[in-house]
Parts: structure tokens; sequence; C-alpha cells
């Protein structure tokens, strides 16, 4: 667990503010949970569900699908591949949120996301639920609060300069509402945990809220202020100016793909007398090439599991020792597309041949984990897979490789999941950064573990 502070409130008490700034004096990633209890009523509502009507709330979670992510530190809310950060600020909103998020099950479906981000990253996270809930052994605590007619008033302010039409008595009338549900809701009401320290902000400016907060994480945590000049500065991990994305739909040439597709389906009979092989999720895998599949990693046969259900030739980076190896089987892993990468260096002759191979028209298969597990268990995975999306800008498929025990074995099931695309829309990130790209990365991850099992 990295550094974790729980800054929870009624609405309107200036949390987001006051967390985004304490966020960038420290080098946290900020986690708005408010905007992901917005998002599942941002769905409810654009599926025709009454956000009051509780069981078709509930139904309506199987297809909803939300994830976090950062561009140039801001955080964006993304509903099934579509970014909703600012669909989901209106009064509508705000009021279908606040009754959604009182259903247990749309707080539990929002929960290990919500764990998962905190277990990763340094961070400050505002909700109503994080100090006593969600985050019950953060280092540090606070809870946020104002009167009403102040948090009413900030608010009118906020709206107004959006050119929202609502008046103060309005929005005093919906932060009271409001206030009502999140404190007499059953499941996670809001309340101050024991252990939080209050800070009432009706006659504080900003700046004070700020420095009260940083002077409590600098004395629970030891964390100091990053110098300002240092986080403007953040250097890109490697340079990629000057390198386009991929140029998608190259076409390979047909008698080959041919051959290829005709010696595919032979292999193919043989790994299922071998193997007893099962594939999942095979409407995933797209028709055309120049796409990214990453997968768990498990034995030496994982490149030709996944290649054997692509219609395009598959390109992978394998470890350089591999080919230091006996001649014959050199050029065996060449002739299946197989290329050297040198591990833990940020290998940037194995990034440009990726980009080669993706926009020759082939696929690129990775496997994020470096290593093969030996216990089945996804492992952290390195920040190159993402660093290589986000630039490149081709759909990622996740891959999950499925069997029991160590090795693998004549006639052992062995099943193969591959995992809805992550679209380069959602792998589009401005900067580089070590804080983006390791979201990024969570985000592969995460995928690929959903497959595992
Ligand atoms: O903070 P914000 O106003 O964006 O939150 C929207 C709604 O989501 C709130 O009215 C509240 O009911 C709910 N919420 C919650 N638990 C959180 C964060 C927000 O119930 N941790």
């Amino acid at each position: 667990m990295g550094i974790n502070v729980a800054l929870d409130g009624p609405s309107g008490a200036g949390k987001s503010t006051i967390a985004k700034k304490v966020a960038a004096k420290f080098g946290f990633i900020y986690v708005d949970t408010g905007a992901l209890y917005r998002s599942v009523a941002y769905y409810t509502v654009s599926q025709g569900t009454d956000p009051g009507d509780t069981d078709k709330v509930i139904a309506g979670l199987a297809g909803c699908r939300v994830g976090l992510e950062y561009r140039e530190g801001t955080q964006c809310v993304i509903v099934n591949g579509e970014d909703v950060s600012d669909k989901i600020r209106t009064p509508e909103i705000s009021m279908a949120a606040s009754k959604t998020s009182a259903i247990p099950q749309v707080r539990s479906f929002l929960f290990d996301l919500q764990k998962d981000i905190a277990a990763k990253n340094d961070i400050i996270m505002d909700g109503r639920d994080i100090g006593t809930v969600v985050l019950p052994e953060a280092q540090v605590k606070v809870f946020l609060t104002a009167s009403a007619e102040e948090r009413a008033n900030r608010r009118f302010k906020e709206l107004r300069e959006k050119g929202d039409p609502s008046t103060y008595e309005e929005v005093l009338a919906d932060i009271n509402q409001r206030d009502y549900n999140d404190t007499h809701r059953e499941t996670a009401p809001l309340r101050k945990a024991e252990d939080a320290v209050e800070v009432d902000s009706t006659s504080m400016s900003p700046a004070d809220v700020i420095e009260t907060i940083a002077a409590l994480i600098t004395e629970r945590t030891g964390a100091q202020p990053v110098k300002k000049k240092a986080a403007r500065e953040r250097k890109p991990l490697l340079d990629f100016s000057g390198v386009e994305p991929v140029k998608r739909g190259k076409k390979l040439n047909p008698i080959r793909m041919f051959f290829y597709n005709l010696l595919r389906y032979i292999v193919l009979g043989g790994f299922k007398i071998a193997y007893n092989l099962k594939y999942e999720g095979k409407e995933n895998v797209p028709k055309d090439g120049s796409n990214i599949f990453a997968s768990n990693h498990r034995g030496y046969v994982d490149p030709v599991f996944i290649s054997l259900a692509c219609r395009v030739p598959n390109t992978f980076m394998a470890k350089e020792e591999l080919f230091h190896g006996k001649k014959f089987f050199v050029w065996i892993i060449k002739k299946f597309g197989a290329f050297p990468v040198e591990r833990g260096k940020g290998d940037m002759q194995a990034i440009n041949t990726s980009f080669e191979k993706l926009n020759s028209g082939r696929n690129l298969v990775i496997f994020p984990e470096g290593t093969r597990s030996h216990d089945g268990k996804v492992g952290r995975g390195k920040t190159g897979v993402a660093l290589i999306a986000a630039v490149a800008q081709c759909p990622v498929i996740p891959v999950g490789i499925n069997y029991e025990g160590e090795k693998l074995k004549f006639r052992k099931k062995v099943v193969i999941r591959f995992g809805k695309p992550i679209s380069p829309e959602q792998l589009k990130i401005t900067t580089p950064g070590a804080k983006e790209l390791k979201l990024l990365r969570s985000t592969v991850m995460d995928s690929i573990t959903e497959l595992v099992h």
C-alpha cells in the first residue's frame, strides 16, 4: 500500500478542489469517487432506467463497465469505452447518483476499483465512506465540512459560471436533500470516521484548508510536498517525440495468407488432439491485423496458443537469451515472428521493432509480466506494454492462458480466453510520465487478470 489519504464530507464541501491541489502538492493521484457513482447514475439514466427503481438499476450493472484514466494528471471516467467526465456533472446526474449510490450492490460494484487504485498508488481519495469503509486503514483521514448555506453558495456560483439556470434556493434544497440521502442510507452512510480529523471550512480560505491537510499528511506519513519545478518538468520515460502512431489497415499478401492459414488449421488440429484446447471470447479477436495481444505468461507454447486463434500472423518479443540458443531453434522462433528484447532495460530497439511489425500489418503479442508465472497467478506487469499501446494507438486485446498445475501435459485441459479489446481512445495519454503509464498498465493487467481463473 502506498500513502492513502481519505477525504470525506458532505456534497459541496469543496473536497474535489482541495483534494486536487493537495494531490498536486505531494505528487499523489487524486481519486474522485463521486465521479464513479455519478458514472453509474449516468449509465442508468442513459439506459432509460429510473434511478429510483432499485431492481432495474442492479440488473443494469451487468452491462456497465466503469474505468478510470489519467490524462495529464486529470481523472477521466470511462463508461463502456466512452469518456463521460463532463456529462456526469449536471444537477440531474447529481440527484440520480445520490439515489443509486444508496444501493448496496452499486457500492460493492465500485468497491474493488477504489481499493485497487489505492493499493497500487499514493493517492488522496475523496468521497463519503472512504475513511469508514473503503480505506479504513488509510494513514490520514480528514472529514471536510462547511455549513449547508456556505456549500450551497459555492455550488451556486460554480453552476452560474457554467451557465446553469438553477437558483440559489434550488441549489440549497438540492444540497439538503443529498445530505439527507447520504446520511440516512443504510449502507455506508456519510459519517466521520472515529480517527478522522474534522476540518470545518465555512470561514476558511481554500489555501488555509490545503495547508492544514498538507501539514497533517507530513506529520502522519513523513511525505514532503514535491518541488513545483520538478513536478512540472516530469520527464517522459523514453523519448517518443517524432514516433507516429501505427497506420492500421495494411493488407498482407493474400497468397501468403492463404498458406499461412492452411498451416494454422493443420497445426490447430494437432494441438486440439495434443492438448484439450478450448478458446473462449474468439469474437473479440479482430479479423484484421495491427493489434496488440497482451497476455499472462505460463510457458513457451503461449505464443502458439494465441497465434492459432488469429488469422493474421503474430510477432512477439522474446527474451534476448533465447536467440543465443541452438541454430535450428533460433530459426524456428524467428520464423514464428519472435524478435529479441533485453528485459528490464527499456529496450528502444525492441520497441522500434514492435512498431515496424505493427505497421507491417501483423499483430504483436506481449507478455507484460516479462517472465513466466509458475503458480498461474498474474504478476505486476511492466509499464512497457502501456508505453507501446499508448504510442502505437492500436487496440489491445487482453488474453488469459489457463491450465492447472505448473507444466503443460499431454491431453491436459487448456483454456485460452480473449477479452474485449481496449480501444486506442482508452489508451490515449498525452505525456508518457510514470504515473499515467502505471495507471494504463493497471488497466491492461486488470483486464488480463479477469480472464485468468
Ligand atoms: O461527490 P459528488 O457530489 O460528486 O458525489 C456524487 C454522489 O455520489 C453523492 O451525492 C453521493 O451520494 C455519492 N457518493 C457516495 N459515496 C462516495 C462518493 C459519492 O455515495 N464515496
